[in-house]
Order: structure tokens, then sequence, then C-alpha cells
């Protein structure tokens, strides 16, 4: 192989420090990539791929000054870049240009506003483990400056489903990381995963966790500290001091139900629409957007605290006038908040000091019209609030209002700040005004009237006159410069004198403007963390407004907060549903589960609103604890501590599980972890499995939560033979969603009533879904026949069997499998039944739905009446 260029021996070098990310290294005007990187970036990046020594390197590049698109274009694919500049001046370097890597920039640590996605953090987190349950998750949002940190003790489950659903980017795990758990946030999360080592905390962050007391938190903050510091390569002054998250003090919501309850986005299409995020965004700020989803996904446990946010928003509702100027003014509040990153992280230009200046210069008005509301606790948000005067006053004085995006071609700062600027303006003014007075005075002399003076980069300033007009010029009046095809352009010792005077100036005074410029910011930045505490005031401010925006369009209610286990809605409805359907359709429904009731167990038809009903309930929760109105016309509810879900079609492809498993899982993650503070909502549980393995296990559940949970409960079933429970179980109510038949098809009033359901209307539903007529008729036949037979009590779906045989149906959470009781001694047995018992040993259950586990069961009853 042929010797490698110094040039290139360099470029291997720097690589091989920087082997999972695409090394841009820059050579002129132009990043180039080599080698594996080159081909895959020209794939990703859809440019052209050429070669360098002969044909033997891969190569390709892009332009610096349009670099920042293409580095986009592979972040948001989930590669890294690591930028290496020369960082020595080539014109003076001695042999190959000194190269370094300069930032590492990663998923979760970009800082470039067309990267990051306004309403939304952008989350670097790391996961440190410290045994099978105990793990620490970190958090930090570079262009927010925020950290956080949270203890958690339930196994890896407990870590996806706190990152589930977050805005977070990129995890950080150390280098030995168990592989099927790294497999499990890239299946479930969809995000970059980066490994680090050294988890000592370094020196320039120890202030930051100088509030930690755990051990455990202080390593996992080290490792995420330290891929910061090896990836930014620079001071990050704007980082806050390190938050604990106590997750004690918030409702638990697992993976399961974050996303089963839609809670930031639709199961379906993964999108914002449909959400309850989407129907509680009232917010006009970006900041505000992004509190609202850390407050959707931590709802709140203490009573007073949430009581405080109801109160705002009450008192936002009361004065609609105050509130929609109040809205007015925030829509003027830029984001402060990464405004405040840019400025620490020194990626700020003056437009961004503008916009800042614009934002504080409202501080003082959102302050005066929180203090017109009669509530004393928005009086109380206005006295919080520190009008920044002082960094208005330096932006104002010193930054022009309408700067340019460069910071190095001046025009950045006004007239009067600096009275060396000024100086060199009036130079190149004054200079200007001479040039001006000079064209004047030689049209004069030499009576050309159209003789003018001119500037061009080459030349500079020149006389310029027209071909027509050169015999009137004295000989010798002006040296020749440059011949145009109709006129000769000239210059003079004086005009050269004065030009150097001007240019000088101006060079002097855009040098002068940066230093400024620079000067400026870090005076700002001696103000981050007011900045800091003012975005974080602002956001708060901007969500309870949302939530009284949204209460009153949607006529939402304020919820009393009871102490007791009691839920009771009157006219509750569903808030995205309601939302979707329109001309007030939506029919309200009540939930009536007063302290001794603790399982509403719903039977209905399909399609008749079930779901919508449980759904419902526990929306109508969260939006309560996270101090919002809720959608019906009066509430009292305890303050849950964690919400389950098993609802609807959650087949969960990214876990490789069957649908049955999913629910079983699902029910496990509920029955294993809910106390008689939560709410569990189970949906047609069993309907997976064949119908009598469905209706013990569904049975046994329901069991199990009366028995041992007391969690508040509602679960719905097709099987009505469990509506027989509520003799049996003191705690347990029927409730039953209407439907009638009306010439024979069945119409859904979506009503919520007491008491059971008369019938399934499964035909019915297949009716209104148009199977063939034919095939509806044999199903009414075969039903009928179905029904016959277990009046006559040869079928074993009696509910009383089941009751009979209590042990048998606790076994079901035994290990131990229950032994198939033989009616007969096999000797007695006739080889038709033999038959029969072999074809219903090999029915594959997990494999049969309801239906078809019936047909199954219809023919070997059949069989054994031969
Ligand atoms: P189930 O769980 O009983 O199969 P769903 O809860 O999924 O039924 O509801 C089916 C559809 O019925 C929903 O998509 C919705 O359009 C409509 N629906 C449900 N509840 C109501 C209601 N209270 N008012 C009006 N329409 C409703």
């Amino acid at each position: 192989m042929a010797k490698q260029t110094p040039m290139m021996q360099q470029y291997m070098q720097i690589k091989a420090q920087y082997q999972d990310a695409f090394l841009f290294f820059r050579l002129g005007d132009f990043y180039e990539l080599f080698n594996e990187d080159a081909t895959k970036a020209a794939q990703e990046l859809e440019i052209t791929l050429t070669s360098r020594d002969g044909g033997n390197i891969p190569m390709c590049g892009v332009p610096y000054h349009s670099s920042a698109n293409y580095i986009k274009t592979l972040i948001e694919k989930g590669y890294k870049v690591a930028i290496c500049e020369q960082v020595e001046d080539p014109k003076t370097a001695k042999g190959v240009v000194k190269r370094e890597v300069v930032q590492l920039v990663t998923p979760g640590t970009v800082m470039e506003g067309a990267m990051l996605s306004e309403d939304e953090n952008n989350y670097l987190a790391s996961i440190t483990p410290f045994n099978q349950q105990t793990y620490v998750v970190a958090y930090n949002d570079l262009t927010t400056g925020e950290n956080s940190i949270a203890l958690l003790e339930d196994g890896f489950d407990g870590v996806l489903s706190e990152l589930f659903n977050r805005p977070v980017k990129e995890i950080i795990v150390p280098p030995m990381f168990d592989e099927n758990h790294q497999k499990a946030l890239q299946d479930r999360l969809g995000v970059t995963i980066s490994k680090q080592e050294e988890n000592t905390i370094p020196e320039s962050f120890q202030s930051l966790v100088d509030n930690l007391q755990d051990d455990r938190l202080i390593t996992g903050f080290g490792q995420l500290f330290n891929y910061i510091q090896d990836t930014q390569k620079r001071s990050l002054d704007h980082l806050k001091p390190v938050y604990q998250i106590q997750l004690k003090e918030y409702m638990t919501l697992d993976m399961y139900s974050k996303r089963n309850l839609e809670l930031m986005e639709t199961i379906r299409k993964q999108g914002k629409k449909g959400s309850l995020l989407w129907v509680l965004d009232k917010t006009v700020t970006s900041m505000g957007a992004r509190t609202l989803k850390k407050w959707v996904e931590r709802p709140l446990l203490r009573k007073e605290s949430i009581e405080e946010r109801y109160n705002q928003v009450e008192g936002f509702m009361e004065q609609f006038f105050e509130r929609e100027t109040l809205r007015e003014s925030l829509k003027s509040v830029y984001d402060l908040e990464r405004l405040a990153g840019r400025v620490a992280y020194g990626n700020v230009n003056a437009r961004d000091l503008v916009q800042l200046k614009q934002s504080i210069g409202r501080i003082p008005e959102i302050k005066s019209l929180l203090a017109s509301f009669d509530k004393p606790e928005l009086k109380a948000l206005s006295e919080q609030l520190q009008p920044l005067d002082e960094v208005h006053d330096l932006l104002e004085k010193a930054i022009m209002d309408t700067p340019p995006i460069t910071v190095k071609e001046g025009g950045l700062i006004k007239d009067g700040y600096n009275g060396q600027l000024d100086d060199y303006r009036d130079a190149a003014k004054n200079g200007k005004q001479w040039i001006a007075q000079l064209e004047q005075k030689e049209r004069q002399e030499t009576g050309i009237s159209k003789l003018k003076i001119g500037y061009n980069r080459v030349f500079g300033y020149y006389l310029e006159v027209t071909k027509a007009n050169i015999h009137l010029l004295p000989d010798g009046r002006y040296e020749r410069k440059q011949t145009l095809a109709n006129a000769e352009r000239y210059i003079t010792p004086e005009l050269k004198e004065k030009e150097t005077l001007i240019l000088e100036a101006q060079e002097k005074s855009v040098e002068l403007e940066y230093d400024l410029f620079i000067e400026v910011r870090d005076q700002v930045k001696n103000f981050i963390r007011p900045l800091q505490i003012l975005a974080e005031q602002i956001s708060a401010i901007d969500v309870l407004q949302g939530f009284a925006t949204v209460s009153e369009e949607y006529q939402y209610t304020r919820p009393s907060i009871v102490e007791e286990r009691e839920v009771s809605i009157e006219k509750g409805r569903h808030p995205v549903v309601e939302k979707v359907m329109q001309n007030d359709t939506f029919v309200p429904n009540d939930v009536d589960m007063p302290e001794e009731t603790d399982i509403l167990l719903i039977t209905g038809p399909n399609m008749s609103g079930k779901s919508t009903y449980m759904r419902q309930l526990a929306l109508t929760a969260i939006m309560a604890q996270i101090g919002c109105f809720v959608p019906c016309e009066d509430a009292r509810l305890p303050i849950f501590d964690q919400i389950f879900t098993r609802i609807g079609a959650a087949d969960d492809l990214v876990s490789g599980q069957s649908t049955f498993m999913v629910e079983m899982l699902e029910a496990k993650h509920a029955l294993t972890r809910a106390t008689d503070k939560s709410l569990i909502l189970l949906d047609e549980i069993g309907r997976g499995t064949s119908t009598y393995d469905g209706m013990a296990l569904a049975q046994a559940i329901v069991e199990h939560i009366h028995n041992h949970i007391h969690a508040k409960t509602m679960f719905s079933t097709h099987y009505h033979e469990l509506t027989a429970l509520e003799e049996q179980l003191n705690h347990l109510k029927n409730v039953h969603v209407r439907a009638e038949e009306y010439e024979g098809r069945v119409v859904f009033l979506h009503q919520i009533q007491d008491g059971a359901a008369d019938q399934s209307y499964g035909i019915h539903v297949a009716q209104l879904a148009e199977l063939p007529e034919g095939l509806i008729n044999r199903a009414n036949e075969i039903l009928a026949q179905l029904e016959g037979s277990s009046s006559e009590g040869n079928s074993s779906v009696q509910i009383k069997d089941l009751e009979n045989e209590p042990d048998e149906q606790l076994s079901l959470f035994k290990e131990e499998p229950i032994p198939f009781k033989e009616t007969k001694q096999p000797s007695e047995r006739s080889t038709n039944q033999d038959q029969v018992l072999k074809q219903l040993s090999e029915l594959d259950l997990l494999e049969l739905n309801p239906i078809e586990a019936m047909n199954h069961l219809y023919t070997l009853q059949k069989q054994l009446k031969k």
C-alpha cells in the first residue's frame, strides 16, 4: 500500500478517536470526509462521492458555509458529527496545519436552532445501573441548561416507563451496559445510544451537584457531565444546579398507561393531534409548551399544590379581558430560556439579543397585568416576577434595533454607546462627505457634469469620465487607472489618501463592534440565573392561562379533591373524543364510585363506548392532578398515586410479544404495583385467549383486585357471566352501556346505566360491519343452539361452577398447572370420547378467538352426542 500523505496520517489519527461519528475534516472552505465516512455520508446526504490519491481513498465534502444543513440531516438520522477545524493559521503553519476536533455534535447535544423543535425539550439522558432494581436516570437539556436526576428502584421496566414519551434524543450508558436493555431502549425509544466510562464529576461541574447527598446520584451525573464535557469542549455557564426529581411526589404512569391513554401522542399516528396534549395546549410561548409537557408527564400528589393551581386557573377564568391582554403580552415574549442558553454557550447573535431585550421589555407589563387580577395566587405570581431592567437598558443602549445575523460585519452597535466607535464612524462618514464634495468640485472645475466618483473592491475609489467627455479633461489632472468600453477611470493621490482613512476607519469599527458585542454578551451572561428563573415563571404563567383558556372554551369545572376514596363525576366527558366530535354529539356520563365501591364491571356491546368511558376517567384524573379543570359538570376525586391501564388494541409489535402476552404483562404490571390509592382500567381482559381461559382469568383478576388491592377499578368485559360476581363481591357494582335493538339492528346510545347488559350484541355488531348475510344467519343459528344447550345445563360456561371452586381459580396465579379433572376412568371411555378428548387437548387456545373457540366447542359437543 502506498505510503499515506502527512495530512491523511493526521486524519487517521483523529478519526481513530471518533469511531462512532462522521469526522468533518476542515480543508480550506470545505469539510471533507474520507473512507467509510465518505461512502456512508454520500448516501445519507445524497452528495457526490469522489476519491483522492488516484482513486484509493473515497472522499466527499460539504462547503463550510452550508454545513449546518448537512450536519442537521445526519443528526436527525441519529448520527454524530465530529467537527475538526484547523486550529492554526495555514499561512504561518509549518508542515501540515494543526487540526483538532472542536465539538462533537450529537442528537442530545445540538444547540443550533434549526435542529431543535421549539415546543420540545432536547434531552440528553444517562442511565447508570447499580443493581437489577436500582438505576439512576439523569437528564440534561443543553439548550435550556436544565439538569435533573431521579433514583429509580423499580427495575429496568421502571427506567423504560420513566423515559418513555419524554423528548429524549440520546441516552448515555456505561460501556458494560446489558445488551438486551440497550436493544429495548433502541426499539422502544428510537434514540441514539452512546457509551461513557468516566463518571467522576469534572471539577468545573462540581458546584452543580453540591445539593445532592446520595453518591449514586453523583455517579449518575458524573457519567452525564463527562460526556457533555467531552463533546462540547467549552465552558457551559448556563447549566443549572441539578434538581432531584422526587418520584414519590408525582403520580406514577407506567409506559403502558402513557401510551394507552395517548397523553402526548396517538398510538396509531404517533402525532400530537388526538392526544390529551393536543386538547390542553393553549400556551402561546414555546417555553410554556415545553412546560405543559412536563406537567402532563408528572401529575401532582400534594393536595395543596394542586389546589394552588386551581386557584390560579380560576383567577384567570374570572377575568376574561385581563387574561386576554396577558395572553397578548405573552405572545411577544421569545424563548428566554433558550436565548439565555445561547448567551452562555456563546452562539448568540445580535438579533437574539434584540429578542431578549424585547422579551424582557414585556415583563413590567406582565407584572402589572398579573397584579390586576383579584385572586391572591395571581398577585403572588406578579410579585415574584423580577423585571431585569439593567439587562434591558444595556441592550437598548448597545444593540441596534435591526442588526444583521452575522456578528463579524458590523452594524451591531448603536451610535453613542462607545466613544471610540463613534470616532471611527465619524472618520468614515467625514471621508465620505469629503468625497462627495470632491465630486462636486471636480464637476465644476472641469465642466464635466457627468463626472462621478465610484467605488469597487479592487480599485477602491475612482473618478469616472465617459469617453465622450474625455476631451474636456485637462492633461495630467488625474492618473489613469482603468479603461472601460465607454469610460475611463482615474485616481488622484488625495483620493487614495482619503480612501485609506475611510477603509481603515471602517475596518477598525467593524472589529471594535465585534469586541463590544462580545463584551455586551458577557455582561448579559452575568444574568443567566435570573433570566432562567424568569423563564420558568413565565412558562408556568403561560401554562396556567392555557388551562384557563381551554377550561373556558370547553366548559370544564373545578374538581373537588376529597380525602375519602370516592369518585363521583356528574356528566363527565372524554376531552379528546368530545373535541373531535362535532355539534355536541358526545353523550356525557356519570361515574359513581362511593367509598364502598371499588370496582365497576362494565358490560355492553362492542363499540358502545366502554373504553371511552374508562379512558375518560383516567384523563379526568390526570387533568385534575396537573391542576387543570375537568370535562364534566361536577367532580369529586381522590388523589390517585398511580394509574394502570390495559386498554384497546395495543399490539406491541416492538416487543415481539403476542397480543395476549402483552395483555397479561400489562395486567401483571397493574396487579403487582397498584395500591388502594391507584386507579386501574382493564378493558376486555382475557379476550386474546379461548373463552374459558379468558373468562377464568378475568374473574380471578377481578377477585384479586377486590380482595387484595382495593384499587378503584373499571373492568369492562364481554363475558356476561361475570356480572353474577356482583352478588358475591361487596365492592363490585355492575354498570352497562345501553344499546337498543331497533328493527333487528343494534343502536348505540353510549349511555352508562346501573346493572348488567342483557346480552352481548356481538352478532349485531358483525351485522353492522356488514359481514355476509348468510354468515350472520348461521351465527344466529349457532348461538341459539349454544344457548339451548347451555340452558340444559351441559355448558360449563356457568359462573356457578367457577364460584364453587375458588381454590382452582386462585391457582391461576400459582405456578403449578391446574390438574385436568377426569369425569370418567379412561377404560370407561368410548373411542369417540377419546377422539374428542384428543382434539380438545390439541387445541391451541392462545391462537383462538372466542368465536372460534365456540365453534370448536360446538363441533366437539356434536361429536360427543353422536
Ligand atoms: P367499546 O370500548 O365499547 O368497544 P369505544 O369506547 O371504543 O367502544 O367507543 C366506540 C366509539 O363510540 C368511539 O370511537 C366514539 O366515536 C363513540 N363513543 C363512545 N362513547 C361515546 C359517547 N359517550 N358519546 C358519543 N360517542 C361515543
